[in-house]
């Protein structure tokens, strides 16, 4: 042994031991340095002393650092919406054996969770069959979507003409069979959705001469379990080629960036529409049954002001929504209550005034996209749930969001008018 091994033996010292575990003994200071986070006891043993580690912070709220010094980046990221500093591995397809297609829903302009959930589907398929597969996602109408890549889209058509904004049905249809002769899709996927999947893809399979199957949830290249009889019985049938696709019928993607490369056909076909567009119909957003709605404005106990509430929702032309504590006071009716004893709500925006966000209302808003929240209190688990949150009073916010929203409404006309004129 060399005498500098002999140097770095950890000796114990059952005396410093003894006075190091007895708090009262004075000499228990100097065995012990309590200043120090971290240190080795007498025994050799890396002792953590708790009350030492992490910093006040200016709030005068205890921190840890568990990052390790990679806090202000992380927190900056989480801050831009940067969800991932991490670059996920990219998947590339250079030239796909084959095809499969799925015709996504776009509602608003961006992928909904139902078209990323059949993205999700298109993938299992490709994995499962010989060859190496790309996913081939059609949208119609212009884009607001900037995440095809996380999403799993490895080839993207884009058919955003203005012969694509209105309802037009019959010119898609035109679109889709161009896509059939192009590239023959293995599989054509749609969600089964009221917002234009299900309609699309039965219209495609008719032309296409194949049956359909429909609210299916477990697909693989040769079986398919559907939902038959009002969601009471599965039926299991031969995986056709076009499918319309349950919600949550597949995990969607979130282990790999995907190329998203645009591609385009050779002919764009047009079609002399026997359907005409009379344009969208106003209709009482308070007539839209809650679990349907795809914006809510909901109130809890913090709102005081309920006249100006219900202004506000029929202002931005939302659908009501509540709180229990709102219903028991009796200032909305328990048909509008949301949570695990109300309606569980799938909107796209959640907008929460003065609710706090106990479990058994956060229960209930699960499913919604955004949620955002007006509230008193920063620190409220309402506010940790929300992408978007304005920290005041709900009267002063709510005073403020009306008189905006009916400026800018008033802008529109005024310009409306103008290109009339
Ligand atoms: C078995 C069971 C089932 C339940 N089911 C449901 C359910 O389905 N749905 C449901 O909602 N609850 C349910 N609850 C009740 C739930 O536990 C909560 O009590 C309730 O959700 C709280 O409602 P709230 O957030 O409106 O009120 P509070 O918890 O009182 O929160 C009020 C919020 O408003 C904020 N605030 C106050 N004043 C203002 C102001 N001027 N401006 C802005 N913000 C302000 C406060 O900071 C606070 O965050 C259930 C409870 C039980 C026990």
């Amino acid at each position: 042994m060399s005498s500098h091994d002999a140097l770095d033996i950890l000796r114990r010292d059952p005396r410093a031991e003894w006075i190091a575990r007895n708090r009262l003994h004075p000499l228990h200071g100097a065995v012990v340095d309590n200043d120090m986070a971290e240190q080795r006891g007498p025994s050799g043993l890396l002792r953590k002393n708790p009350h030492r580690i992490g910093f006040i912070g200016p709030n005068g709220i205890k921190r840890i650092d568990r990052l390790k010094g990679n806090a202000a980046a992380s927190v900056k990221g989480r801050r831009s919406g940067a969800a991932q500093a991490v670059q996920l591995p990219l998947h590339r397809v250079e030239n796909p054996d084959f095809y499969i297609a799925v015709v996504a829903d776009m509602v608003g302009g961006r992928l909904t969770s139902h078209d990323k959930d059949v993205l999700g589907q298109a993938h299992k398929l490709v994995a499962a069959m010989a060859g190496e597969g790309a996913v081939l996602t059609v949208c119609f109408g212009a884009s607001k979507e900037a995440h095809f890549d996380t999403a799993g889209v490895d080839r993207l058509l884009l058919l955003d003409d203005e012969i694509y904004d209105d309802y037009c049905p019959e010119q898609q249809l035109a679109a889709l069979q161009q896509v059939e002769a192009e590239y023959q899709p293995q599989y054509w996927l749609f969600p089964d959705s009221v917002n234009g999947g299900t309609d699309l893809g039965s219209r495609l399979a008719a032309r296409l001469h194949q049956r359909p199957a429909v609210q299916a949830w477990q697909v693989d290249h040769q079986t398919t379990v559907c939902r038959g009889a009002g969601g009471t019985v599965d039926i299991t049938r031969e995986t056709p080629r076009v499918l319309m696709l349950a919600e949550e019928c597949a995990d969607q993607i979130d282990a790999s960036r995907h190329e998203a490369l645009s591609v385009t056909l050779t002919a764009l076909p047009t079609v002399i529409a026997q359907l005409q567009n009379q344009g969208p119909v106003a209709v009482d957003p308070n007539a839209v049954a809650l679990a349907e709605a795809e914006f809510i404005l909901s109130a809890g106990n913090g709102i005081h002001d309920w006249e100006q509430f219900h202004t506000a929702a029929a202002v931005l032309g939302a659908t009501e929504g509540a709180s229990r504590v709102a219903v028991d006071d009796g200032f909305m009716p328990r048909f509008r209550q949301v949570g695990a004893t109300g309606t569980w709500v799938t909107a796209r925006v959640y907008l929460a005034v003065g609710i706090s966000g106990a479990i058994q209302h956060m229960q209930g808003i699960g499913q919604c996209d955004k949620v955002i929240a007006i509230n008193t209190d920063a620190g409220c688990d309402m506010v940790k749930r929300a992408s978007l949150s304005a920290i005041g009073d709900s009267e002063a916010i709510l005073g403020e969001l009306i008189k905006r929203v009916q400026a800018y409404r008033a802008q529109l006309s005024v310009a409306g008018d103008q290109d009339a004129a």
